[in-house]
């Protein structure tokens, strides 16, 4: 029987009788395939898995989009529940922040660029709530996806330098049948509009072509992936990234391994996704 454990207290102390390895995968709920593959691996990793669900207020920036993100929440204990994970923990906002909280965890250089400069202060909140999750469940493991390349990279960041020994693993993104990324937030698109998002993994995919090809300059593949993205009206491109995987630091000559990741804009619905280029 899994149990729902909803405050912080309660956590802490089952926690001390779990069987160790103990597996952690932090969600916003609205789960789906990508969360599922986490909850599998872990469950095939660890003797426990704790699954949280919460919708984290400090990392959204506006307030609409906090409003309007999906809560089914039944749905998704009886996927929690069906997958056999052994603790649902679902914090509210007053357990997580409660009244005077004041401390937070921010990466200086790698929370203000790409997504963190597009999302001010997102990065400080997910940091934040992650820390404050480890320290609560303290897993052995905890399961991060990919295909938000920079959160995974400022998790694996803050685990180091807070000397927190958890074991980080990343996931790959799960995609549907025509590439695009798995996400809480496709449910906002309409049939055309997700046609239309099928452009960001096929620019990508292009894109690591390009470079397998042996193509090194990263100005070009990037207006390569901008102009396919530019070939759909419902489109709007925030950024293009070609990166080093690691630091994030933006090239100019392709060095392997790279990470190219976008953001893009479809009515109002913001997207991303990203490759790897060993
Ligand atoms: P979220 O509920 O959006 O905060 O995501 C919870 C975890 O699931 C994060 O580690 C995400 O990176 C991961 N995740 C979300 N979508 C996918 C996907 N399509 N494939 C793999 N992992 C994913």
């Amino acid at each position: 029987m899994m149990k729902i454990v909803s405050k912080v207290s309660e956590m802490l102390a089952i926690q001390k009788d779990l069987l160790r390895p103990v597996g952690l995968v932090p969600t916003m709920g609205a789960l789906h395939i990508g969360h599922e593959s986490l909850i599998n691996q872990s469950l095939k990793d660890n003797n426990s898995t704790v699954v949280s669900i919460f919708v984290n207020p400090s990392q959204f920036n506006a307030a609409a989009d906090l409003e309007k993100y999906p809560k089914p929440l039944n749905a998704d204990l009886a996927l929690l529940e069906k997958a056999g994970v052994d603790i649902a923990f679902l914090p509210d906002n007053e357990e997580m922040y409660p009244k005077g909280f004041e401390t937070w965890i921010e990466a200086e250089k790698t929370s203000v660029i790409l997504e963190g400069q597009s999302r001010p202060g997102h990065f400080k909140g997910v940091a934040t709530i992650v820390t404050k999750l480890f320290n609560i469940v303290k897993p052995d493991k905890a399961y991060f996806g990919q295909k938000d390349a920079q959160q995974l990279n400022i998790i694996k960041r803050l685990n180091e330098d807070l000397n927190l020994f958890v074991s980080i693993i990343d996931m790959p993104t799960i995609r549907d049948e025509n590439g695009l990324a798995v996400s809480s937030r496709n449910a906002f698109l309409t049939d055309a509009e997700r046609d239309a998002a099928h452009i960001l993994f096929q620019s990508l995919s292009q894109a690591k072509e390009m470079i397998m090809e042996g193509k090194y300059d990263a100005g070009i593949i990037r207006n390569r992936i901008t102009k396919m993205l530019g070939g759909s009206d419902l489109i709007s491109v925030d950024y293009v990234s070609i990166s080093k995987l690691r630091s994030l630091e933006e090239l100019t000559i392709i060095e392997k391994p790279v990470l190219i990741s976008l953001a893009v804009i479809i009515n109002n619905t913001r997207l991303i996704d990203n490759i790897i280029v060993e």
